[in-house]
């Protein structure tokens, strides 16, 4: 990929391979554009791989009265699930209508019934079911820990959930296929121009120090909460693993903050042949962030936060010994240019995305959903086009993602839901060696071979993209990672050419990401980041 950088002439670079940035890759191949993407770390390396993993409409969106994001957002939940069905599951969510006091707000319970309708209105139908409401019986079924005195009924409704990473990686693998040149370890670092102040190239340089220019005519911004072309107000959002034991959610369970406006989603993970799961996660905080864009972590305060939530909804005891991973992402919301607005909470700001066209031709395209990233790009794709006086229609709508087809009876449903049709390769991978289907962690359904085919076919490159984003593995269970990550870097050594010494380095940085992630969960965020980060201009566009 590195050579093809160097060597060829690109239409397009695009800047950063998080889900818009490999959207808009994808969008670009698919119209013909001769394409290139790069990006400084791993693929969904930023925002992209610490999402909540919903595709969803976003329910409380419709609350703020942001119909359109809702319909949109709705529409794109339908074409994943179209485009990818191995990647998509469909989730029920329940909304438990609890008593306060004893007593039960019959109007809090009409407006969940009203929203749900428009919810329903707006496309959640489009799913195939629409929403409910429950007896309390029911709703302990889905939930046995919910407070059964409390719990007076509640509504169910569908939404979608996906592995935010997984996604990622498929979209830049369907470029690729369609002839987009994906780079990773690759950074931009400013953009050439001829005399006459037109695009000439992208200057980046990789991760081993090397620095060319890749010829190409325009350039798009896809870096996020890194785009300096737009005011960004990033806005950290938290979630916190525990096993599935201590909450037995079937479903995914809306819970309400105590003394906040907010409500946390408690999502169940991991799904066993059984019919249970081996995790739950819950989340999401939305709070200013004004630390550095690199290092949003999960402090004590976060998870405070989140116990307090389970606390208040969870009859089981659960303290921060039970948690077994974090996450942490920041959210690239786009500042409002309305001064009524410029104050207002992050949670409330809107989810909408812009493309941006600067006075030096960068198109920057940030803001959005991880639901929304092929809408994003369809439109950051169209202003190129624009540009480049190129005419062709978006092909994505209806475009299939790599790995999706029909199941075959016989796929192993966890290695389905993770590679689709090419999961025969893991499969051949453990008949040629017996060994490689043995679990890479201890407890986690992920297999030694799943490493071997990241690192042979999925760009992985270092051992924290097998363990955080190829598989999932750190963000269940940290200790039990961590213990496995030198068994794991052994493993993948020989195909990536590493000696004892880098095996020694690859394991150290990863116990350091294991313990940086410790350390910042005893202090509190003012601790951690005391003075804000300046925000300079860190794309180089
Ligand atoms: C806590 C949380 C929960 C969320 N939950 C959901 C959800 O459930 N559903 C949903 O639809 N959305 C959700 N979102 C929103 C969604 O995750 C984001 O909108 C989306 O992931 C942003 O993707 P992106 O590609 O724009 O940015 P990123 O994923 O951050 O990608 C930007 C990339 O650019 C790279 N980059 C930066 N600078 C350079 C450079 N100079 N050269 C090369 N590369 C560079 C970075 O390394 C990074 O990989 C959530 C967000 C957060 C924070």
């Amino acid at each position: 990929m590195l050579a093809r950088l160097r060597d060829e002439e690109f239409d397009l670079v695009v800047i950063g391979g998080g889900i818009t940035g490999c959207g808009v890759a994808l969008d670009a191949a698919a119209r013909g554009l001769r394409t290139a993407l790069v990006e400084r770390d791993d693929l969904a390396a930023g925002t992209s791989s610490k999402s909540s993993k919903l595709i969803h409409g976003g329910l409380r969106y419709l609350q703020q009265g942001d119909v359109r994001l809702v319909y949109e957002a709705l529409r794109e939940r339908q074409r994943v699930f179209r485009n990818a069905p191995h990647l998509v599951t469909v989730l029920p969510f329940m909304i438990p209508v609890l008593t306060k006091d004893g007593l039960l707000s019959r109007k809090i319970a009409r407006a969940f019934g009203s929203a749900l309708w428009m919810y329903d209105f707006t496309g959640g139908i489009r799913i195939g079911r629409v929403h409910r409401r429950v007896r309390a019986k029911k709703a302990l079924e889905c939930m046995p820990t919910m407070p059964d005195d409390r719990l007076a009924a509640a509504y169910l409704y569908y939404d979608a959930q996906a592995d935010d990473a997984r996604l990622c990686l498929e979209l830049a693998r369907t470029a690729a296929e369609r002839g987009a040149t994906v780079a990773t370890r690759c950074s931009s670092s400013g953009v050439v121009r001829r005399d006459d102040g037109a695009i000439e190239g992208l200057r980046v340089t990789t991760s081993e120090g090397e620095s060319f220019v890749v010829r190409c005519r325009a350039v798009v911004a896809a870096t996020g909460v890194w785009a300096d072309a737009v005011d960004i107000r990033p806005a950290k959002g938290v979630h916190v693993t525990v096993p599935w034991d201590k909450v037995r959610n079937r479903i995914a369970v809306v819970i309400p903050v105590p003394k906040d406006r907010r409500s946390l989603f408690v999502v169940p993970w991991g799904p066993r042949p059984d019919g249970t799961f081996t995790h739950t996660y819950v989340g999401t905080t939305d709070t200013d962030f004004r630390g550095p864009l690199d290092d949003p972590q999960c402090t004590s305060d976060d998870i405070e936060y989140v116990l307090r939530a389970l606390r208040a909804n969870v009859t089981t005891e659960i303290g921060r010994d039970d948690i077994t991973g974090v996450w942490a992402g920041l959210r690239p919301l786009v500042q409002s240019t309305d001064t009524s607005k410029s104050g207002a909470r992050t949670a409330d700001l809107s989810r909408r995305h812009l493309v941006h066209l600067s006075p030096d031709g960068v198109v920057t395209v940030t803001g959005g959903k991880l639901t929304t990233y092929r809408e994003m790009a369809e439109d950051a794709v169209d202003e190129v086009m624009n540009r480049l006086g190129r005419r062709s229609r978006c092909r994505t709508k209806r475009l299939r993602l790599s790995g999706a087809g029909r199941r075959p009876g016989n796929a192993d449903p966890h290695l389905w839901s993770r590679h689709g049709t090419r999961h025969t390769m893991i499969d051949d991978l453990v008949r040629r060696d017996p060994s490689l289907g043995r679990p890479l962690v201890d407890g986690l359904p992920y297999l030694r071979a799943e490493a071997v085919h990241a690192v042979t076919h999925e760009m992985a490159l270092g051992l924290d993209d097998v363990l955080s984003r190829r598989t999932r593995a750190l963000l269940f269970d940290r200790a039990g990672t961590r213990r496995a990550a030198r068994s794991v870097a052994e493993l993948i050594a020989p195909y990536l050419g590493w000696d004892v010494s880098r095996v020694d380095t690859e394991v150290a940085a990863f116990h350091e990401i294991c313990d940086h992630e410790e350390a910042a969960a005893l202090v509190t965020e003012a601790e951690l980041h005391p003075t804000p980060a300046s925000r300079t201009t860190e794309t180089g566009t």
